[in-house]
């Protein structure tokens, strides 16, 4: 299905222009729903990005720089109230795109909405300090922008990432230069097209599609660059974080997880059960943040697999304008990954314990992957250490609360952890026990938390993102100290 676009998709926008790859080419853009070609998109290689990144500079030294703080709220304001009123193109074109059911595509576009408030209002209210210091001196410190930042996103929530990111960076008077996903782009380009609705100067915001190899290797080690922002694998995280300290630019990482929702016994069931499947089935599984290990305590074991399995068999999958539960995952390549995992379930290994059903009417060449309950297994097996990102959940048993906290924080990542008890001196103990970015106590996901930072350890990356703490990592502080007498 051809989508209808507001802008022509195989166009790249720099320096407030529209126009093609230096090169002329262009790469097709799946629809993960059944495997047609979406459109084509700009192939953008090195020379545009060396030209995106003189554009932000440009922008940084002309208009953009000498925009007020409230000036930039109220552009991003503005620019959240655009993306409302596009609700429901944004929200067909990210459900083309990624494949998301329509109604979490519609989620995505309020959260896109949310960010740029947030940091719209935000964007006036960061400021230094004057600070104690010697007899005849004032000293003070400075909020400012890094200058160009560089912000490559992964497919799996193009609008919120995109958000989140530029959002903050905006807001503190950064020029960006974004790099979405080769898989997933065109809410990206509508971003770029709503900034340039509203009057963002030009150059603030530009826009490169293209190959990660090419185009998001070109930005990450860009000399014109002075931040990186990346969600993704860990392994590209790795690559961006040697090529930005060639540069000896910070960065910020968020490479996804292991996240475990840890249930006691005396947890209130009925509460939990909704966040545990969905943290787990949410846009296919494909989620950083997704609760893919269910930690249980032995005596609800029974009671959580039981309830949880009812819920997965009523679960359907099908094409994202279906509307249903889970949609496709965004690629084939994807789709050979999660069933590698899923054949780990088969013969001698952990039982399946439930799976939801594909409609029947699910088109043929959609990458679609039946969500899958897998009974108790050890810990330290793989399907319980390594990111799946599909709609893979496992159910780990444990007897005490130290034994939950080993399990817990025993995998290479920790982004985001889930307790469920009514307990609250032990909700503070495992808060504290958990090494992770985020705890949630009797919830998971809070909503999507615009206003909470959010990142992680370990191999889960570094840098926060979201609420205020991002608007620091977005700038740098200065000091200045006077000497008066
Ligand atoms: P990826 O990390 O390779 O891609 C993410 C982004 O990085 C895309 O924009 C891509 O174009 C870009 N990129 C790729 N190679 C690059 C390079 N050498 N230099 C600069 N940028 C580059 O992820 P993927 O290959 O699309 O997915 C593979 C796995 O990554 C998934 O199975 C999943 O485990 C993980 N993943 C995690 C997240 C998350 O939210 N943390 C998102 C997507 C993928």
């Amino acid at each position: 299905m051809q989508p209808e676009l507001p802008f022509n998709p195989s166009q790249l926008f720099i320096a407030g222009e529209w126009r093609g790859a230096q090169q002329g080419e262009t790469l097709p853009l799946e629809n993960p729903s059944d495997g047609s070609t979406l459109c084509e998109i700009a192939r953008g290689r090195l020379a545009d990005v060396d030209a995106a990144v003189a554009a932000a500079q440009a922008a940084l030294d002309g208009e953009w720089g000498r925009t007020s703080h409230a000036e930039r709220g109220r552009l991003l304001s503005a620019m959240s109230r655009k993306v409302l009123e596009q609700l429901d193109m944004l929200a067909r074109l990210e459900a083309l795109d990624v494949g998301k059911p329509l109604q979490q595509a519609r989620a995505d576009v309020l959260a896109l909405a949310r960010y740029l408030e947030f940091y719209g209002g935000a964007a006036d209210k960061v400021h230094g300090q004057t600070l104690p210091f010697a007899q005849g001196y004032t000293a003070l410190t400075l909020r400012e922008p890094h200058g160009v930042t560089g912000h490559i996103v992964p497919w799996n929530y193009p609008m919120q990432i995109i958000g989140r990111s530029l959002g903050a960076a905006l807001a503190m008077g950064n020029a960006c230069v974004l790099k979405p996903a080769e898989e997933a782009c065109l809410t990206a380009l509508a971003f770029a097209r709503i900034a340039q609705q509203v009057g963002v100067p030009a150059g603030a915001i530009n826009v490169i599609t293209g190959l990660g190899e090419e185009a998001g290797a070109a930005l990450a080690s860009h000399a014109g660059v002075q931040h990186i922002s990346f969600t993704g694998s860990v392994a590209t995280g790795k690559l961006i974080q040697t090529a930005a300290a060639k540069n000896v630019v910070p960065v910020t990482l968020e490479l996804g997880g292991k996240s475990p929702q840890i249930v006691f016994a005396d947890a209130d069931l009925d509460c939990a059960l909704p966040y545990l499947v969905n943290a787990g089935i949410q846009n296919a599984g494909q989620t950083c943040s997704a609760a893919s290990r269910i930690l249980v305590q032995r005596q609800v074991l029974d009671a959580v697999r039981e309830r949880m399995a009812q819920r997965y068999r009523a679960l359907r999958v099908g094409s994202a304008l279906a509307d249903l539960d889970l949609g496709p995952l965004i690629s084939q390549r994807q789709k050979v990954v999660v069933e590698r995992y899923l054949a780990l379930a088969q013969g001698a290994g952990p039982r399946i314990v439930a799976q939801g059903t594909l409609a029947p009417d699910a088109p043929r060449g959609g990458h679609y992957v039946r969500p899958t309950l897998i009974d108790e297994l050890p810990p330290t097996h793989v399907l319980a250490q390594e990111e799946v990102f599909g709609p893979v959940q496992v159910l780990i048993a444990f007897d005490g609360e130290e034994q939950a906290l080993q399990i817990a924080n025993g995998t290479a990542f920790g982004l985001v952890a889930g307790v469920w008890t009514r307990d609250g001196a032990r909700q503070m103990r495992m808060a504290r026990g958990l090494k992770c970015g985020q705890v949630f106590i009797n919830n998971y996901g809070a909503g999507g938390g615009v206003e909470l930072p959010f990142g992680g350890v370990k191999q889960s990356g570094h840098g926060r993102e979201k609420g205020f703490e991002a608007l620091y990592g977005f700038s740098v502080l200065k000091t200045v100290a006077i000497y008066h007498g």
